[in-house]
């Protein structure tokens, strides 16, 4: 046998909340957002998932020709736009969109010769700060794009999924693009199921297709999503310790009474958060028990002195069916995505 860990996707369960995205936005075209390996979940397998989508949204050149390569026709655009003038002529060739944020890259447009036009999404900045062209500015830089194809209009939102809220983002980018006329794009997960008014022409989910809810006080299963990715692994050893001894690196769990600990083929190189605490949820053989002591690079540490029939070979399941990947990451201080996209490299990934 192999080291028994595995990251097992559901396709049927990527395909399904896509089509719950179709539910929440019904009149908008879908970019899948499948940056970062498909949040963990593999770029290629995934896109063939979600083939149903209008469109794919990602960050590397590399994986949209490798989508291209593949012989994915959807629209593709790069939600970073282009780093270097060396990358437009390929972006041309293979008719990719790129999101155009700076006033450097509207230079680079200009003065490349391409042969062909590109696609662009222009992006505003209306609040979030990171990305985009300021809304009293977007007017000018309209004007200065040359070399381009088909334009829209887009913006990105930094609270749809807390209490703030998208209102005043939403009036400014309103106001900056009522009188122009192309197509729009703002929203993420959170803003598409939550704020039916963003949905416009292009809506850029990513998070809820991969079944985990955006919001920190809502259930995925309420919004009707299912989890695509289950992270297993089996216990590998079994410890019989007495109260008063410790577990781990660092003694990071002492046992007040005599415990059965389960040692599961899973750790920080295979991208569970070493900083999870004692009682983060794990199922042992189904059932719900919590991980004790310190996360080893290998190999993390389960109590299983309630569950009798536990002991070397029974599976664990550290996140997916059965067990939200927003708990584990609740209880560890972070969120699904950042525990999703950690998955490491070296973990099997299957697909059924
Ligand atoms: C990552 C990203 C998205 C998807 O966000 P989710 O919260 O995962 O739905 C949408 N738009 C942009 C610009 C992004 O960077």
């Amino acid at each position: 046998m192999t080291r028994p860990i595995a990251a097992r996707i559901s396709l049927d369960a990527l395909s399904e909340n896509l089509s719950r995205v179709r539910d929440y936005a019904p009149g908008s075209g879908v970019l899948s957002v499948v940056k970062a390996n498909a949040y963990g979940h593999g770029l290629l397998p995934v896109a063939g998932a979600l083939s149903d989508s209008d469109g794919y949204a990602l960050l590397d050149l590399d994986d949209a020709l490798k989508l291209r390569a593949s012989g994915f026709r959807q629209k593709i655009v790069l939600l970073e736009g282009f780093f270097s003038i060396d990358e437009l002529q390929a972006i041309s060739e293979n008719g990719i969109d790129v999101v155009v944020h700076s006033v450097e890259q509207i230079d680079m447009l200009a003065s490349g010769r391409l042969t062909g036009k590109i696609n662009l999404f222009l992006k505003c900045n209306t609040g979030m700060n990171r990305l985009g062209f300021r809304p009293d500015v977007l007017s000018d830089m309209l004007c200065r794009l040359g070399n381009c194809g088909k334009i829209v209009l887009m913006t990105h939102f930094s609270s749809a999924d807390g209490e703030e809220g998208v209102s005043r983002q939403m009036n400014a980018f309103d106001a900056a693009t009522a009188s122009m006329g192309f197509p729009r794009s703002l929203a993420n997960s959170a803003a598409l199921i939550r704020y039916p008014e963003t949905r416009a022409d292009w809506v850029r989910p990513g998070i809820m297709l991969y079944g985990a809810s955006p919001f920190p006080e809502v259930k995925a299963e309420t919004l009707g999503l299912k989890p695509a990715m289950t992270l297993v692994s089996r216990i590998i050893a079994v410890q019989e310790v007495k109260a008063g001894e410790s577990v781990g690196y660092g003694a990071m769990f002492r046992a007040e009474r005599p415990m059965r600990i389960g040692i599961v083929a899973c750790g920080y190189a295979d991208g569970y958060p070493r900083h999870a605490p004692n009682g983060t949820p794990v199922l042992v053989a189904g059932r719900l028990t919590g991980t004790m002591g310190r996360v080893s690079m290998d190999m993390l540490y389960v109590d299983i002195t309630g569950i009798g029939s536990a002991g070397i070979g029974t599976e664990v399941v550290l996140w997916g069916a059965g067990l939200p990947v927003e708990d584990v990451a609740k209880a560890c201080g972070t969120i699904s995505y950042e525990l999703l996209c950690a998955l490491a490299s070296r973990v099997p990934v299957t697909y059924y």
